[in-house]
């Protein structure tokens, strides 16, 4: 990035903090330290940072419990019963979405299996599902246990989109020409937002176009997008999505998953799903009337009674988002992962490539570090540096600066440290 001209010194990165509007949401999150200094946390994409206010806010639901018992759901602080609701408006806010085309529930790959369940109805013409080649693997197992569950053959029934030879990164076009080259048979497109391992951004409108004019569902799985690029679920018409809570989410290990389902499915009681009493309207639940009755949003894709301890991290990380706005947040990202980039290609003599995509439209906090060679060797020395990033195989480095708690001098102080591996 020429904007960035020989600014590779730490004073500059300084002005770059100090000019940063965010850089106070910095001090809302709990650095793990190695050898009494935090870390250069780079893994926000693979376990989000502990918000300061977590402690207190599961206290609070712990003396809820305590003081209220079964109470707790009609009274206390955060009445349980709505307990997913609490976290409505900020998350529809993060997808582009209505409030009532999402909710909290279960976690992703669960939900991904739910989901399904509603939008992959293979007939013996339509039965084709469509993904990305090297694919999340929960995700590749997800899609080829639902198609054998349907008695396909997964090496018919699931197209996957592949890079063109010596590429790594895939082109808008060629998913096109995919769906358009299966829309006969093609059943469901059910795309990552974002590939986990190159860092690369779909271009979900344009998936979503070409899928329904293919006579086909659409559906998203944003692990790697909620919380690190903005993105208009509803106005895309996206079929439905699903996402973690504990990647950029900051929601801790485990952490309750999320999913949107457009509203012009939300009454479709024919789409099929599996019920349980959460799903169930609220007013019938407990009147014993045989027939399941969904509640008419994606609330009514529910099992199960609020995942409390599981969503109370969530509920705590959202406030953080609400005051930050996700637009000043990739405003930043662009700025702080456009700089990473930046100083990376100043350095001598470290032989690695980055597969993320150059154009920043089409990649989120993340960059994906290719080594030809010791990538492996190489990230533990990072590791041993006070640098958390994460290695993938084949031979990637994933370097996820997130916005909302990392600093333009991380970024430096992380390129200064990678100046003395060469
Ligand atoms: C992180 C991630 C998952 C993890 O799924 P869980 O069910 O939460 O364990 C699945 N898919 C993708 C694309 C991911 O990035």
């Amino acid at each position: 990035m020429t904007a960035f001209a020989h600014q590779a010194n730490a004073g500059y990165a300084r002005e770059l903090d100090v000019a940063d509007s965010l850089a106070p949401f910095r001090s809302q999150f709990i650095f793990p330290e190695q050898h009494g200094r935090p870390v250069i946390y780079f893994c926000g994409n693979s376990l989000g940072l502990q918000p300061v206010q977590v402690r207190s806010a599961i206290d609070t639901e712990l003396q809820s419990w305590a003081q209220h018992a079964v109470g707790g759901y009609f009274g206390g602080t955060h009445p349980w019963l709505y307990y997913a609701d609490y976290c409505k408006p900020a998350l529809a806010t993060i997808v582009g979405a209505q409030q009532h085309e999402v909710t909290v529930m279960n976690a992703l790959t669960v939900n991904l299996h739910l989901l399904m369940l509603s939008f992959y109805k293979p007939t013996a013409s339509r039965f084709k599902i469509l993904m990305e080649a090297g694919a999340f693997p929960s995700d590749q197992y997800a899609v080829e246990t639902q198609v054998r569950h349907y008695g396909f053959d997964p090496a018919d029934a699931i197209v996957e989109v592949a890079p063109r030879p010596g590429e790594k990164c895939l082109h808008t076009a060629d998913i096109i020409a995919a769906i358009e080259q299966n829309a006969d048979a093609l059943a469901l497109v059910m795309f990552s937002g974002m590939n986990y391992y190159t860092g690369q951004l779909f271009d979900m409108p344009a998936i979503t176009a070409a899928g329904h004019a293919a006579g086909a569902f659409v559906g998203f799985d944003l692990a790697h997008v909620v919380g690190n690029v903005p993105t208009q679920l509803h106005d895309w018409q996206a079929d439905f999505a699903a996402w973690c809570s504990y990647k950029y989410l900051n929601a801790g290990p485990g952490a309750v998953g999320g999913v949107f389902v457009h509203e012009k499915h939300a009454a479709n009681v024919h789409l099929g799903r599996l019920g349980g009493w959460w799903g169930n309207d609220e007013k019938t639940r407990f009147k014993m009337e045989k027939g399941f009755v969904p509640k008419a949003d994606a609330s009514g894709w529910c099992l199960s009674t609020s995942q409390v301890f599981n969503t109370v991290a969530l509920k705590a990380s959202l406030q953080l988002f609400e005051a930050a706005g996700m637009e000043a947040l990739r405003k930043k990202s662009l700025l702080l992962t456009g700089y990473l980039e930046y100083l990376l290609q100043q350095l001598p003599g470290l032989a690695f490539e980055i597969i993320t995509p150059a154009d920043p439209q089409q990649r989120g906090a993340q960059l994906s570090l290719y080594f030809h060679q010791q990538g492996r060797a190489i990230h533990d020395r990072m590791i041993d540096a006070g640098i958390v990033v994460d290695y993938r195989e084949p031979g990637v480095i994933r370097v996820a600066p997130a916005p909302l708690y990392c600093s333009f001098s991380d970024v430096f102080k992380f390129y200064e440290i990678l100046k003395t591996f060469s």
